[in-house]
């Protein structure tokens, strides 16, 4: 392999730039095919969205957050982060995107008529390749209208990469969409690099402990202290606070101490397919 690839690069001439690292070779050819497989699942509907209760202190679910998953013919149900990254290079981010808010609207709506559920809101991951696009408002605000949904109900998670962007840009699309009802969290807080000056203008709702510092929240003291700083931040910001992540009793006992009352993660549950997360709620 090795040396047909030399071959063809020296065949090539010494001008013309070829790769001949197989290695490389190899991996180009590998993520071409996951494109394509990629492209080919959008068609043929191969993408679900999984629902993750948020609970308050009392145990109470009152929302989820929406996870996309590729149910891949032969490999089963495929996790996102391995196929996000890729989406979110090529663009097909886009319209799948666009599928899982329409989804999720849809959702509400069914769920509006339904007695037990009508207060449930839907927390919908947005990557910055969406948002970023001129009418992303606009879009939103369409989708929402087109399924009938109560903005109110659609909380949508924005990570600090999108402080790259330039500021009056994502204030206007965030206050367009607030006007209406819409509310927005930012996910994975803490790990990116926001400053605290940007973030004090973004007319967010909600901050999201990153599941990172919640994992060893009783044993590092540092975890501990950046939780606590969140949670800190979010009461004098007016904000409301989330921790993702959280698998033991004990964990969740820990954040209700520094004043953090509402979760999510697997003590509650997994994310899980619609129906099992309807029975969830009917079973209480
Ligand atoms: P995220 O938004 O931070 O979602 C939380 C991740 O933590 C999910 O992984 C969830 O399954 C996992 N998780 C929840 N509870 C626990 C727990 O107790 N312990 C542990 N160890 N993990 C827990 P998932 O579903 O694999 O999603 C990974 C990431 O993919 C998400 O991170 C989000 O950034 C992205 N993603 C998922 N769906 C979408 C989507 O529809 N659009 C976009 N743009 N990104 C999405
Ligand atoms: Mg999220
Ligand atoms: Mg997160
Ligand atoms: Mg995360």
């Amino acid at each position: 392999q090795a040396d047909i690839a030399m071959y063809q690069a020296k065949a090539a001439g010494r001008n013309n730039l070829r790769f001949f690292d197989p290695a490389m070779q190899a991996s180009i050819i590998a993520r071409t095919a996951m494109e394509q497989a990629l492209h080919e699942a959008l068609n043929a509907k191969q993408f679900r969205i999984f629902y993750q209760p948020q609970v308050d202190a009392e145990g109470r679910i009152y929302g989820a957050e929406a996870l996309l998953r590729w149910e891949h013919p032969t490999q089963g149900m495929v996790s996102p982060a391995s196929f996000i990254p890729l989406a979110e290079e090529t663009g097909l981010i886009l319209p799948l995107g666009h599928c899982v808010l329409e989804n999720t609207c849809e959702q509400l709506v069914k769920w509006a008529s339904l007695p037990g559920m009508a207060h449930l809101t839907i927390a919908v991951n947005v990557s910055i390749r969406q948002f970023r696009q001129d009418d992303f408002a606009d879009q939103v605000l369409a989708i929402l209208a087109k399924a009938g949904a109560n903005p109110a109900r659609l909380k949508l998670e924005l990570t600090e990469s999108i402080l790259a962007l330039d500021l009056q840009d994502i204030k206007s699309k965030m206050t367009r969409l607030k006007a209406q009802g819409v509310t927005f969290s930012l996910d994975d807080f803490g790990t990116g690099y926001s400053s605290l000056a940007y973030l004090k203008q973004l007319p967010l709702d909600q901050l999201k402990i990153d599941q990172s510092f919640v994992r060893d929240i009783l044993n590092d003291v540092n975890d501990e202290a950046i939780a606590k700083m969140i949670i800190a931040l979010a009461a004098s910001m007016g904000l409301q606070v989330i921790a993702e992540g959280v698998e033991t009793t004990l964990q969740k006992d820990k954040l209700l101490d520094l004043g953090c009352a509402n979760y999510q993660g697997y003590l509650f549950s997994r994310p899980v397919a619609i129906d099992e997360f309807e029975a969830l709620i009917n079973s209480r």
